[in-house]
């Protein structure tokens, strides 16, 4: 899927182009909607629909619930905090860990995904956002139109952000882009499992089905929308506490069921640090995670932010906001 940009005839090169565009690729991203964008929602209808056979027990509470918070930090402390902004280092095996768990969630693999949120972090809610929701017009018409395109619309066909310019570090590990070929196996091995246990538990089909369903394709389709929503709601809608140059907003509210992730202006505004809730008391699950990687000595070299920093580019208080975002 990289392709390299240079002159046929071997003269000159031209500048590296930022985005590819490709009928192959536009192909990939419409299986790749079609398979894990629409399939977990028919795959949580029928998980509601297969209650008539087999009800929604304890196994499929724990399944549900277990897979997502696993896939979820994969997400947040992996695909988001480790490899796309760098905001801490970790042993070898923890971040392979991560990798694979992020790849689970089914939201893509882990380059294509470094290379399309950095590309967001620079262009946020301007042109060359691939998912901003403030571009789509004004008005009710505009605000809906935004939203939707931003929370899910826009994966069916976009612009893919060229690895080479956006991740040339991942690219460079030879481990990671290991784990990002098989991404289609990582996601087919979190569907096999909680089908595997759900069978298991029950010693029958039905079981290993609703598995298979509740911690396979409904878990996708929950964390899907909550990490969709952070794109789409808290760029539009919440509170703002840092000077940043996008539109983004923290929704505290959501911080649990988010691992964090809902502090989306003070991510903007501090997009190296691994903590968004940058306080203590802001509660933001992910981080908690990484003090723990780190206080087994798997993660180090957290670059929080000092407090002189903070209230430099705090909206509200004694400081005068300064700067702007990176
Ligand atoms: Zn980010
Ligand atoms: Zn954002």
């Amino acid at each position: 899927m990289i392709a390299e940009d240079s002159d046929p005839n071997g003269e000159k090169p031209e500048p590296r182009r930022k985005t590819i565009n490709s009928p192959y690729i536009h192909r990939l991203q419409r299986r790749h909607f079609l398979l894990f964008d629409i399939l977990p929602i028919l795959g949580t209808a029928g998980a509601f629909a297969f209650l008539r056979v087999h009800p929604f027990g304890l196994t499929e509470f724990l399944l549900l619930f277990s897979m997502w918070l696993a896939t979820g930090l994969g997400v947040t402390v992996g695909y988001h905090r480790l490899f796309t902004h760098r905001t801490f280092t970790a042993a070898p095996w923890v971040a392979a860990v991560l990798a694979v768990l992020g790849s689970m969630a089914g939201q893509g693999g882990v380059v294509s995904w470094v290379a399309l949120h950095r590309r967001h972090h620079e262009y946020s809610d301007r042109e060359g956002d691939p998912h901003s929701p403030n571009l789509s017009g004004g008005g009710l018409r505009g605000t809906l139109r935004g939203l939707a395109h931003s929370h899910f619309l826009w994966m069916r066909r976009h612009e893919y952000p060229n690895v080479v310019h956006y991740a040339p570090d991942l690219i460079k590990d030879r481990g990671l882009v290991r784990v990002a070929r098989l991404y289609y196996y990582w996601v087919a091995l979190g569907l096999l499992l909680p089908a595997v246990v759900g069978g298991v538990v029950s010693l029958g089909w039905t079981g290993a089905v609703s598995g298979l369903l509740w911690g396979g394709l409904v878990r996708i389709f929950v964390l899907e929308h909550i990490v969709w929503a952070i794109n789409s709601f808290l760029h539009m809608f919440g509170t703002r506490r840092y000077v940043s140059r996008e539109n983004s907003h923290n929704g505290g509210v959501f911080a649990l069921v988010t691992l964090g992730e809902s502090w989306h202006n003070n991510h903007h505004a501090f997009p190296e640090s691994p903590s968004f809730g940058l306080d203590w008391y802001r509660l933001d699950p992910g981080f908690w995670v990484i003090k723990m990687l780190e206080s087994c000595g798997l993660a180090w070299d957290l670059k929080v932010p000092s407090a002189k920093r903070m209230a430099a580019k705090r909206l509200s208080g004694n400081a005068e906001p300064v700067g702007n975002a990176a």
